[in-house]
């Protein structure tokens, strides 16, 4: 009797490691790597494409050191593509401690000039280490065979920095990741009327304020999951209750550098991954 009660807890153990193992590895390679890095009220986000390295925005000048901390950790050497969505310190101000410490080898720049000393550090920089430049202008990148990054917008040119953000699509199988820097309203329609912005997963944007992720924009995206670059607590009451109850609404599945630390997102070509720094809540 003992030994068929062995037997069965055995069984019991034999299917839970089994089924643990099934759940633990959803997709069948991951040819896409995003990485939201937890650089408090700012944005920063890394992709990895097999060797290819693109790194969207550094975050505040303070957060510098933590942006190349976090590329260090992940191995990287240089970068292949520097996009910089728009001259606010919270998405370029760290810039220059990369580009000190990374070698870089191409920056898509949005073209709008801001006159502030973070801007003025920035553009200097380049232009004293010779940094090929690009204004943004429907670039299409192979990143590898798999995975492509399109330049959708700006899709005209804005007096508003938020509205003229650089617009990013990268295109994993039949998957897309939508980047949109700090894009408001008005841009996010222009957009939409002229692009195919269906995407599984939606970088939120201007940290969840209220004035982007409309419904009508939400519906064209149709994404599973939404990322927020948000730092907790900031002045701005960034994310909005609007922009959560509509993503809400849609039932789309949301992660928060606030709540979860850095994010990263493993993309196959029909599936994906989230893994967090740490569990919301703790
Ligand atoms: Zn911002």
């Amino acid at each position: 009797m003992a030994r068929i009660k062995f037997m069965f807890a055995m069984a019991v153990v034999l299917l839970l490691v089994l089924t643990t193992c099934t759940s633990k590895n959803p997709i069948e390679e991951s040819k896409l790597i995003i990485h939201v890095i937890d650089v408090g009220q700012g944005e920063s986000i890394l992709l990895q494409a097999g060797e290819s390295v693109v790194l969207i925005d550094a975050g505040e000048r303070n957060k510098g050191q933590t942006v190349v901390d976090y590329l260090t950790k992940q191995n990287v050497k240089q970068l292949d593509l520097f996009i910089s969505t728009h001259p606010h310190s919270d998405h370029i101000g760290g810039a220059t401690e990369v580009l000190k410490n990374f070698e870089v080898k191409q920056i898509i720049d949005s073209g709008k000039v801001h006159t502030s000393q973070t801007y003025i550090n920035y553009l200097t920089y380049i232009d004293e280490k010779n940094i090929p430049f690009d204004i943004a202008a429907n670039q299409s990148i192979k990143l590898n065979p798999d995975v492509v990054l399109n330049i959708i917008g700006p899709t005209k040119e804005y007096a508003d920095i938020n509205d003229n953000s650089v617009i990013v699509k990268v295109t994993v199988g039949k998957q897309a990741v939508l980047l949109t820097g700090d894009m408001e309203e008005a841009a996010e329609r222009d957009l939409m009327a002229v692009n195919n912005v269906a995407s599984t997963v939606l970088k939120v944007g201007h940290h969840g304020s209220k004035t982007s992720t409309s419904k009508d924009f939400l519906a064209a995206v149709k994404p599973k999951l939404a990322l927020i670059s948000v730092g907790q607590d900031n002045s701005y009451g960034h994310p909005s209750s609007e922009t959560l109850d509509i993503l809400q609404s849609m039932g789309v599945a949301v992660y928060r550098t606030d709540l979860h630390g850095s994010i990263k997102v493993l993309m196959g070509s029909q599936d994906y991954e989230v893994v967090t720094e740490k569990q919301a809540g703790k």
